[in-house]
């Protein structure tokens, strides 16, 4: 049986935990799971080190996590808190002496090559750049000897992905998840969803949305992330039905997968 290893590297919304000039309890909060960087997973699959997404704070979560291997990124859209941090998987291809492939829609791919393209050109002696490629997804590809399933989700209206990785699925940033999409979230055991705050927000999921989602998709454990300030450890742990539960960056499981 192959084993999957999840960490989620960040659970903050586009700002971070604590918020720039903020003191509100959440901001000076002591308790390490209110400080939020920004939302990220890293995936040990069979051989495969996968990110999901590369935001503003790749290389102090590479750091805090230790890791030394990316073979793919699966990205989920092109917000800047989602894809600013690319430029950092310059280390990883210099580790690894070759190139990074991109997966993702045509519409965070496009942004990419209008906005990185020097990141898609061919390696130079020095590795003085990120070498990477895109690959265009429609529908499950295979890494690790694991089904990937690129999940089409709506972020206000944008056209953005989740990623289904054998059982486990990432689903950040969405305000709508359409019903051929339900379809493809069946039978998992573990489902990481977007929640942002108290309150709806029209690109995003507030909690009592992100709870109906949740019961809705009936995974057998729904971890809560991509959280704004507002949203305390522990208070919103408490709020949560049995089955729910909030993320921290660090949090870490395994799965098996048949
Ligand atoms: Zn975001
Ligand atoms: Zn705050
Ligand atoms: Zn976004």
């Amino acid at each position: 049986m192959i084993t999957l290893d999840v960490t989620i590297l960040g659970c903050g919304s586009s700002s971070g935990t604590p918020a720039l000039g903020c003191d509100c309890p959440t901001c000076r909060s002591s308790d390490p799971r209110n400080q939020r960087t920004r939302t990220s997973a890293y995936i040990k699959v069979g051989e495969q080190g996968l990110l999901i997404d590369t935001g503003p704070d790749l290389r102090q979560q590479a750091l805090r996590e230790q890791l030394t291997q990316v073979d793919a990124v699966l990205y989920t859209h092109p917000h800047a808190d989602h894809l600013n941090g690319i430029d950092d998987l310059r280390a990883f291809c210099y580790l690894k002496q070759g190139s990074i492939p991109l997966y993702g829609n045509a519409f965070t791919l496009d942004n990419i090559r209008t906005r990185f393209g020097y990141a898609l050109q061919p390696p130079s002696k020095m590795w003085d750049k990120p070498v990477l490629f895109l690959e265009e997804v429609h529908t499950a590809l295979t890494l690790g000897g694991v089904s990937i399933t690129p999940i089409p989700l709506q972020h206000g209206n944008w056209p953005c992905l989740g990623w289904r990785i054998g059982d486990m699925a990432w689903l950040t940033d969405l305000s709508h998840i359409p019903d051929s999409s339900l379809v493809l979230l069946q039978g998992l055991q573990l489902l990481f969803l977007d929640c942002l705050n108290h309150d709806p927000y029209p690109s995003h999921l507030g909690v009592k949305q992100a709870f109906a989602w949740a019961q809705r998709i009936a995974a057998k454990r729904t971890v809560l992330i991509h959280m704004t300030h507002r949203l305390e450890y522990q208070t919103l742990s408490a709020e949560c039905p049995p089955g729910i539960e909030v993320g921290y960056d660090g949090w870490r499981a395994q799965l098996g997968v048949s």
